[in-house]
């Protein structure tokens, strides 16, 4: 069957369906133009959203090298790499396509089934065109309602079935390298299963006559010209965008499955004319994906439906009625449906064709659902009533937006784990806001997951933070535990919060409160999980052994296999076994195990184990440690997966197998060519894997290598192996825990005793009956005073007295060296 150039472009005029049209054809033939009328374009994709720019616009001087619709550049899958730079053919140009054969008589779903099994086709967005021209959302779900007045949707068929995909395209699209293989001078198409040379090219190809008459002389063929095609059509048309509030593929379908039923009631028939369609982006600042639905109208330049719709208004005058109307009658036929009535443990009757399976999505029938669509629609409609206008879509931060989609992941993953171990979940209000309740069975303990708390000076952490989580046990025993999900992209690069990030962690540690742990969005792919991230391979058998021993003696420890998986794998292990001496056992013995073996073959110096680490801290490699027959101190450099970790020992702690006189240091290297690296991604998480799991060991420090520029990260020091005396170990005791990593540092001064050694809780009833200082050195002349607390506001009273008085502010802006610098100059009188 023949079809005429007309026919291709008829189908694209106004009124005509093209896109709910039949669109099966057998490609056999692409006129490719001549070189007058070349109709080969050339497009630069961008792999991040599939954003296609055309190449005259991208070579002209004054373009941006960042792709115009989501800013991605500078890597293998941008516009400017040659990779991603790409030939089309615009269906409605191309004269031919002369061979297609057209399956008129076959409805559009059949059609459409078929195209999908023959062919891979790509939706391809351009919102570049103008900005949306109003738009209402609720940041909190998030959910957003926008209307666009020009918006590109391409269709690009980027070759036959089976073809791998190499050519990024969008989120979670690639397209096949060859796409359509067109020979350049007849465009006769190759065709899958067919060798190249077994193709009959046209009378009309010059290359085909040339070879005849070679083969008529005795001589080899010429090659044929053969490039790689992508075909597409687009329509420039109006179109609504809905943000969807999902975190993951799973419920889109059912979401433009719904629309579309609500849309269909609306218009009491079938809405032909619009196009309903998810459409994926790439959110740069989080690495997670935006979902969208865009309704589009199918008529070229837009009908002026879609902008009624969404400018039917409220009794508050606000927006986006019509979309909200939509969503009200789909749910309404939703609960109402007779299928409902039905057994709902019945799979099958999980929707029926009167109400959400009549869509025509049918390849896609399992994944939709009438029960999730009633609960999706639900949330929906509530944030829609609390829209706002807002600039733009965009305008929804992806902070509100991604903070709550990761909670809700994150939530899922576990409520999944929980119920795996037939453990119960429930929702519940945790101080005025939503939280979750889980506990487990044949256990008696009962865990409270608060979202988004806040951790400052009144829960004794020095540096505020507000951890996405805190998992709260009723079990006074098991410290609560801070947790952070973190996106690569929002902590990495292109902003480094690196440095912040470990020192809010270190703070959370230091308060002696909690526990914490990082869990990065990669740590919730199931498919990762069994990956060991927090040490070497030998070491993890080791381990395994280890731990075996230990329960054999009865002594509780956790699955020493997923203590040193991801974040998310240590999260359960820690939740099936919060018993926090199991976890420094295992944790010691990672470290102090290589260690040990060591031991008896290579020792070091003090002077060279210092002087390596010293350069290491600060971000180098870890320089060669010449071995020394007289060297106190062992070393290990290779703790971990990569040179981010060092352990060491005293040679006499290791032959005596004092395990717990280990030292576990991690330096993170976060300058902008580390975190651009394409490596670095595994180096963070495994590097939060480490922190997750030593964070249980007392010697343990850990830092970004650019902290040291700014003089917060932690000193190494290899003297402070002397432990605590008793007389500091009972300070220690007494102090409040916000206090205690000052008191660690002055314990570690060796201040001269009595003197040096303060008294905790020490009144000063001149002042007033219930005034006191924290910590007091009574033997030193002037006395020194540490007020902490409300106590603080009596500093003025106590100067006047004679005493020099620190506070907690000042420590932490001038350093611990402050107060004992003062102790020491007055213990000396100097
Ligand atoms: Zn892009
Ligand atoms: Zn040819
Ligand atoms: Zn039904």
């Amino acid at each position: 069957m023949t079809r005429a150039a007309g026919v291709a472009l008829k189908e694209l005029a106004p009124g005509n369906h093209f896109y709910t049209h039949s669109r099966c054809f057998d490609i056999q033939q692409i006129a490719i133009g001549n070189q007058q009328q070349p109709l080969v374009e050339q497009w630069a994709i961008c792999g991040a959203c599939g954003h296609m720019r055309r190449m005259t616009e991208l070579s002209r001087p004054e373009a941006e090298a960042a792709c115009p619709q989501c800013g991605h550049d500078r890597d293998s899958n941008s516009q400017l790499d040659k990779g991603q730079q790409r030939r089309f053919i615009e269906f409605s140009r191309s004269q031919a396509l002369s061979y297609m054969e057209h399956y008129e008589s076959l409805s559009a779903d059949r059609s459409e089934e078929r195209e999908r099994e023959r062919y891979q086709t790509i939706r391809s967005f351009d919102l570049t065109q103008d900005a949306p021209s109003g738009a209402v959302g609720d940041e909190k779900l998030p959910f957003g309602i926008e209307y666009r007045a020009s918006v590109i949707m391409r269709e690009v068929n980027v070759g036959f079935q089976g073809e791998p995909g190499v050519v990024a395209f969008g989120v979670d699209q690639s397209a096949p390298d060859t796409g359509f293989r067109v020979c350049g001078d007849c465009g006769i198409t190759a065709i899958p299963g067919k060798k190249l040379d077994e193709i009959q090219h046209r009378r009309s190809c010059s290359k085909r006559r040339a070879n005849e008459k070679r083969r008529q002389e005795g001589r080899d063929d010429l090659a044929y010209d053969w490039q790689a095609l992508y075909l597409y059509r687009e329509l420039n048309s109006e179109a609504i965008r809905l943000l969807l509030p999902i975190a993951d593929d799973n419920d889109v379908d059912t979401l433009t499955a719904c629309i579309h039923l609500g849309l269909r009631l609306r218009f009491e028939g079938n809405p032909a004319h619009l196009i309903v369609t998810p459409q994926i982006m790439p959110d740069p600042a989080t690495r997670m994906k935006r979902y969208y639905l865009v309704l589009m109208d199918a008529v070229p330049g837009g009908t002026g439906y879609l902008k009624t719709l969404y400018q039917q208004k409220d009794d508050q005058q606000r927006d986006g009625e019509g979309i909200l109307q939509v969503m009200r009658l789909a749910r309404n036929a939703l609960e109402t449906c007779s299928c409902r009535e039905q057994d709902p443990s019945r799979r099958e009757t999980d929707g029926c064709y009167r109400c959400i399976r009549t869509y025509h999505l049918q390849y896609s029938a399992e994944k939709i659902s009438r029960e999730r669509g009633i609960k999706l629609l639900g949330k929906l409609i509530e944030a829609g009533e609390k829209r706002l206008p807002q600039e733009s879509l965009a305008a929804i931060k992806p902070n509100s937006l991604f903070g709550s989609m990761l909670e809700k992941k994150f939530a899922d993953v576990l409520q999944e784990f929980i119920s795996q171990q037939n453990g119960q979940w429930d929702q519940t209000i945790i101080r005025g806001s939503l939280g979750f309740r889980f506990s487990l069975p044949g256990v008696d303990r009962l865990w409270e997951l608060e979202l988004q708390p806040t951790l400052g000076i009144a829960q004794g952490v020095m540096i505020q933070s507000q951890p996405d989580f805190i998992l709260r046990c009723d079990d006074d025993g098991i410290k609560p535990i801070a947790i952070f999900t973190d996106g690569f992209q929002y902590h990495c690069h292109p902003e480094n919060r690196i440095a912040d990030d470990m020192r809010k962690r270190r703070a959370i540690l230091e308060s002696g409160k909690y526990h914490v742990w990082s869990i990065t969005w990669d740590d919730l792919d199931s498919a990762k999980a069994d990956h060991v991230m927090a040490c070497q391979s030998p070491v993890a058998q080791r381990l395994q052994q280890y731990a075996n021993a230990m329960k054999a003696q009865t002594r509780v420890v956790p699955d020493a296999k997923r203590v040193i998986r991801n974040g998310l794998e240590q999260l359960r292990a820690f939740i099936l076994t919060p018993h926090a001496p199991g976890w420094t056992q295992l944790a010691t013995h990672a470290a102090f195990f290589p260690l040990q073996l060591l031991s008896a073959q290579r020792t070091v110096t003090a002077h060279a184990l210092s002087t390596a680490l010293a350069g290491w801290r600060v971000g180098n490699g870890i320089a060669a440690i010449p071995p020394n027959d007289q060297g106190d101190w062992v070393c290990n450099y290779q703790a971990t997966l990569n040179q981010d970790f060092v352990t060491y020992v005293t040679l006499a702690d290791a032959v005596s197998l004092r395990q717990n006189q280990t030292f576990i240091v991690g330096r993170l290297g976060d300058t902008e060519s580390e975190r651009t690296g394409s490596d670095f991604t595994e180096r963070w998480r495994r590097f939060l894997a480490c922190l997750n799991f030593f964070q249980f060991v007392d010697n343990f420090r850990f830092w970004a290598s650019s902290e040291t520029s700014t003089g917060i990260a932690p000193e190494i020091s290899l003297a402070a192996t002397t432990a605590v005396s008793d007389e500091w170990q009972e300070v220690l005791g007494k102090v409040m825990p916000s206090m205690r990593p000052y008191v660690q540092e002055m314990a570690a001064a060796n201040l001269p005793s009595p003197a040096g050694v303060p008294v905790v809780e020490h009144f000063n009833p001149q002042v007033d009956d219930d005034v006191f200082a924290e910590l007091a050195w009574l033997g030193c002349k002037p006395p020194v005073a540490l007020l902490a607390g409300e106590q603080v506001s009596f500093a003025s009273q106590w100067q006047s007295q004679g005493w020099k008085v620190f506070t907690p502010d000042e420590l932490q802006a001038h350093g611990v060296n402050s107060i004992i610098e003062q102790i020491l100059k007055s213990i000396t009188g100097t």
